[in-house]
């Protein structure tokens, strides 16, 4: 029977008893949370819990559990109680105004390195924009997997943006990277080499139907695409299209059955699009790619 977290519990009966409390509420994934929220609560990581199993909760751990059992089960999503995620194998912190970023999205990053790869030596440092920041994930990702790069990130909300900033310094790349509070791409100048951007693409009356951990936490900035989806991409396709060096690619995420339209409007701003869109884990249609015609 599935109870409280106690103190005097093992470690071990405490993962599993937090485990069984989550799956009966239904909720997804509950014995990778059970195990996140038990490390969290007692600072341990795998490891340190598989050595100390058999250990009992203080009191204070079980207080500090219990509280993180009650937020998940009330939906909060275990990255906002951890104030962490882990993207590309790397940490970021989140704050209020950041999306929790997405394994999805890590398809964008495959694609825009594989594309960086194939693009022609210019003699210049390359120059990568993200477009709508959130918590660096994106950028920060490329600018450790690319350590000649400087990047630029933007975003219209100046919390994420001391948040990806904040990453940056965690992450060791301040010094190769800068962050703008503007409308899309429109305070920028480039050339860029690449260009990347997830983002907001629901559409806004699809909001209310998402997933309680969704909506009710995910900054619905960073989500409300407009009435079918499109604005954000309306927007920022031709601002990026200017911004594009010769041969330059822009990269971006798309949502649900959204692919098609984007090559619509990557094609109307004169970009090319030379490959088929980036298929995610789950086989959708995730990264969607341009490149403008080389000089
Ligand atoms: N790049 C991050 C990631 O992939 O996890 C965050 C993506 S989130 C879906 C979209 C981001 O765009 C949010 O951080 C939001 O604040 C930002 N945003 C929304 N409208 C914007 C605008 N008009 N100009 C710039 N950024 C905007
Ligand atoms: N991928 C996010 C979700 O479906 C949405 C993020 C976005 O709008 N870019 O919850």
């Amino acid at each position: 029977m599935a109870t409280n977290s106690k103190s005097g519990n093992s470690i071990e009966s405490a993962r599993r008893t937090l485990a069984a409390r989550l799956q009966s509420a239904g909720i997804e994934e509950a014995a990778l949370d059970a195990r996140l929220l038990v490390g969290a609560a007692l600072n341990l990581d795998l490891t340190g819990m598989i050595a100390q199993a058999a250990r009992r909760l203080t009191v204070e751990e079980a207080a500090r559990l219990e509280q993180y059992a009650q937020r998940r089960l009330a939906h909060e999503p275990v990255a906002r109680i951890l104030g962490m995620r882990e993207f590309w194998g790397l940490p970021f912190r989140l704050s209020e105004a950041t999306l929790v970023p997405r394994p999805d999205t890590e398809t964008v990053v495959e694609l825009a390195l594989e594309i960086f790869r194939e693009l022609p030596t210019s003699g210049r440092r390359p120059l990568i924009a993200d477009i709508g920041v959130g918590s660096g994930a994106i950028l920060l990702a490329l600018l450790h997997e690319i350590p000649e790069a400087f990047g630029v990130g933007t975003d219209v909300s100046l919390t994420a943006l001391g948040t990806a900033r904040d990453n940056a310094a965690a992450l060791g790349l301040s010094d190769r990277s800068g962050f703008i509070a503007c409308y899309y791409a429109a305070a920028l100048s480039g050339p860029f080499d690449l260009i990347v951007s997830n983002p907001p693409y629901i559409a806004s009356a699809d909001i209310a139907n998402l997933s309680a951990e969704v909506r009710d936490h995910d900054p619905h900035l960073a989500l409300d695409g407009g009435h079918d989806g499109f604005d954000a991409y309306r927007a920022l396709i031709p601002q990026a299209a200017e911004r594009l060096a010769p041969g330059g690619a822009l990269i971006v995420e798309a949502g649900q059955g959204q692919a098609q339209g984007i090559e619509t409007l990557l094609t109307a701003a004169a970009l090319i699009v030379d490959r088929s869109p980036r298929a995610d884990l789950s086989g959708m249609p995730r990264a969607v790619s341009a490149r403008k015609m080389p000089a």
